[in-house]
């Protein structure tokens, strides 16, 4: 199947590429991304057919409908990754909440955050291609913390692959920064740059563009990528666990075949909330995407008023770092999907010239027959952690904002699978400041110590282990740099 362009095509670039280009060279004309031509077409049928698959199995057939020119025992390695997952055989398991609240805990996970459902798999895939072509590539990683350690640990040592992973010094948990900062391996370079998550995407993005900056890697015998949800490669992994969720919900007899589902995803830069587009698109009975953002909460406006607008709006540092982001790389492929080339060129032509764009009423009428969308506020999260767990169940912040959606967002009574995005042990200091309804900085060795022994809950031996770790990356440094630290690693 063939990969097109978000924003139309330039005339330079290939008009239709293989997915191989498109997870290679993730920049597409104009700025644009990559987008499947058409989807496959996996409804109730497919369904049916997959109720006793292994995710594994299920993961293979759904790559297999998009054509993916990726070899099968190459895509099997890559899926045999998830038998690291704490259970082989449901690396993204549905807890049930309550009557129609479910959770799909997606953290399972080597670095415990659900960035390596699609990571560790990516990972080994494009290090096959790599290898098959005798390239090699570097591969740009911005990370608000999650991606980052995700993407060193399925990245490292890996043969004619270099990884330069940005992260906001300041603006990651410190589990998330340690994760990082311990990760050993002589491909890696982990950079601290003195700005938020918006600035290291920035600059990744305007990297992505440079034709001089491929120029001088091209002098190093050196090609490059990127491991962020710019990357289709990516995206396609999250189309499997929407599925995952179905049937695992048809397995446990809560719904029946066909019966619409509501899916409700925390979301930054839109990957996973795409998956569950494209999955719905693709025939999965979904109801709608509901959406939760935190206080940075473009995406709510976007979705509710048919606004984008980050004029006068001013990046906050929340307790769900993950989603602390305003341009959500992902808008793009869903404007795209709905409204078409043409139109999504002059939209974000717009966004980069005014920093705005306004949908037109029917454009917006559009995206809300797929999306509706709130956001959660950290007094609003973190009292949900707070009376989620004296009923039982812990989650992290980011998973907390999307129990706004559940209780505000639903407009008939269908079950309703919520993403659980991260472990609660990356993010224990927020957490204890629920539990205790207290704004003291705990940190976190000792925030995950008090809620595991009080509440008899695990920390997993790779959380405690990077506390031990010899830190082995200390660069910090100024964006204007960022080129020549790159140009030096290499
Ligand atoms: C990356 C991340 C998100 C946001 O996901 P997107 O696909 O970028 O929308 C939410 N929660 C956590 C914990 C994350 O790491």
């Amino acid at each position: 199947m063939s990969f097109i362009e978000t924003r139309g095509n330039d005339g330079i670039k290939p008009k239709e590429v293989e997915f191989s280009y498109a997870i290679l060279n993730p920049s597409a004309s104009f700025g644009g991304l990559y987008i499947p031509k058409e989807l496959p077409n996996l409804g109730a049928d497919f369904l049916q057919n997959h109720i006793d698959k292994s995710y594994k199995e299920l993961a293979f057939d759904i790559l297999s409908a998009f054509k993916v020119d990726i070899k099968d025992e190459d895509l099997k390695i890559a899926l045999d990754l998830y038998d690291q997952f704490d259970d082989k055989n449901n690396p993204s398991p549905v807890v049930k909440v309550k009557e129609n609240l479910f959770v799909n805990e997606q953290y399972h996970g080597p670095t415990r955050a659900f960035k390596d459902m699609a990571l560790q798999p990516f990972g080994s895939i494009l290090s096959s291609i790599a290898k098959q072509r005798g390239e090699n590539y570097l591969i740009l990683a911005a990370t608000s913390g999650d991606t980052g350690p995700a993407a060193l640990n399925t990245f490292k040592n890996k043969e004619g692959i270099k990884v330069a992973c940005l992260y906001p010094v300041g603006g990651t948990s410190d589990v998330q920064r340690l994760q990082m900062v311990t990760e050993d391996g002589k491909n890696l370079k982990v950079i601290g740059i003195h700005g938020n998550f918006d600035d290291a995407q920035n600059a990744l993005k305007n990297l992505l563009a440079s034709e001089t900056f491929k120029e001088t890697l091209n002098t190093k015998g050196t090609k490059l990528s990127a491991a962020n949800s710019v990357n289709f490669g990516r995206i396609i992994f999250q189309i499997v666990y929407h599925f995952w969720s179905y049937l695992e919900l048809l397995r446990e007899n809560e719904i029946k075949n066909g019966e619409h589902i509501y899916l409700t995803v925390p979301s930054g830069n839109f990957g996973n909330a795409l998956g569950g587009y494209y999955a719905k698109k693709m025939g999965l009975p979904v109801e709608k995407i509901l959406i939760t953002s935190n206080a940075n909460n473009v995406l709510t406006s976007w979705i509710n008023d048919g606004v984008y607008d980050l004029n006068n709006k001013e990046l906050v540092l929340t307790k769900s770092p993950a989603m602390d982001i305003l341009k959500s790389s992902n808008i793009e492929r869903i404007m795209y999907e709905m409204f078409g080339s043409e139109r999504t060129k002059e939209l974000m032509d717009e966004l980069s010239s005014k920093n705005c764009f306004r949908l037109s009423d029917n454009e917006k009428s559009k995206l809300q027959m797929e999306f509706s969308a709130t956001f959660s506020d950290d007094a609003y999260g973190l009292n949900t952690i707070k009376t989620y767990l004296e009923n039982g169940y812990l989650m992290d912040p980011h998973t907390a904002t999307c129990i706004k959606a559940y209780e505000t967002l639903m407009a008939k009574p269908l079950k309703n699978v919520i993403y659980s995005t991260a472990e609660w042990t990356k993010f224990s200091p927020s957490v204890l400041n629920a539990l205790n309804s207290d704004d003291v900085k705990y940190k976190d060795i000792d925030a995950l110590e008090v809620i595991s022994h009080k509440y008899n809950v695990v920390v997993p031996q790779m959380v405690k282990n990077v506390f031990e770790a010899e830190i082995l990356h200390t660069c910090e440094i100024d964006i204007k740099n960022l080129e020549e630290e790159i140009v030096k690693f290499l």
